[in-house]
């Protein structure tokens, strides 16, 4: 098989694993317990922490573990958006992940305003477009730090400070970004930042929330008095153990995986240009490290997709908004994609454990599939 979809989840780091299994198996105390068995549980949470919060350059206590991009993107928004405060108002992007989308529309229902600031033509939301949206009403806005569906990297440092200047916080959906390309908190000035283990070979169903000291907030699980009553539940030793290792492995080798990515896609995209296919790479020359959105003209996504399944190639799509779903996705409409080459896009997301025999691979099942069709 090829693994070629590391954007939807990526495999556990070995290293990660095993840092994970003594907390399943013999240090399984409850972290929260006052007896001397909790003293191991409690300390791989303060070590976790601190090296979570060493990776993003924030302050351990201001990072809020969760279980996931979704939870942490829920929290952010409607933390905020029901917290008690003059402002109102929200502003977001029309190329956000559902999470975030989502949760807008929930708080919209509530009665909060939020705005949807349209990406420009390769999946960025410029500063210009938020300082013409942005208002004495706006209290938040958020945008993510890089698209999952065509990896573009947002301006998050200039949109950050379009935001501050307007007395408003900024959040930033970081989880396709986190362990893919430096984030440091503190150079970007964000507010609040939502990341997820399993997009940078951690676990799945863990996550954290950055949230900058000083910032008020809502809670988001009400409880006990875990990660300072604001979420509260027993913790996740383990998966927060593996979260933490697979973080601190990432970034040690950020360079070095992104170069090696970085290659794969060159390689994979000089071949590809060299067939005679007709397609479109679609988001913007800075993106994330081996995130290919191609849209191949008059072709069906989801028949590509599922005929490279059958050569034991796994890639996503980009057309349907789920499996379920023909339709074009929100981000290529928000792109205007033209429908000729939007129906027929998949996504190609490269990782650590690809090689260019990988791409190579995967160049040849496109083009075979793509001749057998036309004939
Ligand atoms: N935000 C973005 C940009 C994502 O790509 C994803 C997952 O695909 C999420 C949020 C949701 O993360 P999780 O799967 O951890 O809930």
């Amino acid at each position: 098989m090829i693994y070629a979809d590391n954007a939807a989840t990526t495999k556990l780091d070995i290293e990660a694993f095993e840092a994970m299994k003594p907390y399943l198996l013999e240090n399984y105390a409850n972290a929260s317990q006052p007896y001397s068995f909790s003293r191991g549980a409690k300390k791989a949470l303060k070590e976790s922490r601190e090296m979570i919060a060493r990776c993003i350059n924030a302050e351990p206590d201001e990072i809020y573990f969760t279980s996931g991009g979704t939870e942490s993107d829920n929290w952010a928004i409607k933390g905020i958006a029901f917290n008690e405060s003059l402002r109102k108002a929200i502003i977001t992007s029309n190329i956000e992940h559902h999470a975030i989308l989502n949760s807008c529309r929930q708080v919209e229902r509530c009665g909060v305003p939020v705005a949807y600031l349209p990406a420009n033509q390769e999946a960025i939301v410029t500063p210009e477009i938020l300082k013409q949206f942005i208002a004495k009403q706006t209290k938040l806005v958020s945008i993510m730090t890089a698209n999952n569906e065509v990896g573009s990297i947002q301006p998050i440092k200039e949109l950050v400070a379009v935001a501050h200047d307007n007395g408003a916080l900024f959040h930033t959906d970081a989880v396709q970004a986190v362990g893919h390309i430096p984030i440091d908190v503190k150079a970007l000035g964000v507010d609040l930042l939502s990341a997820s283990a399993h997009k940078f070979n951690g676990p799945k169903g863990v996550g954290f929330l950055y949230i900058k000291n000083g910032t008020s907030i809502i809670e988001h699980e009400s409880g006990g008095q875990q990660e300072r009553a604001l979420r509260a539940g027993t913790e996740n030793v383990a998966a927060i153990v593996g979260m933490s290792v697979a973080l601190k492995n990432n970034c040690e080798n950020l360079v070095r995986n992104a170069d090696l990515i970085t290659g794969i896609e060159d390689s994979f995209k000089s071949l590809l240009s060299k067939t005679n296919m007709d397609f479109i790479v679609n988001g913007s020359k800075l993106h994330i490290p081996g995130n290919i959105s191609l849209s191949f003209r008059n072709t069906d996504g989801e028949m590509l997709l599922h005929r490279l399944d059958l050569l034991g190639i796994m890639v996503s799509t980009g057309a349907a908004c789920d499996s379920k779903s023909t339709q074009v996705s929100h981000v290529l409409q928000a792109v205007k994609a033209s429908e000729e080459y939007a129906k027929g896009t998949i996504r190609i997301s490269f990782g650590k454990n690809n090689s260019l025999n990988d791409a190579e691979k995967i160049v040849n099942s496109l083009t075979q599939i793509l001749f057998e069709n036309m004939n």
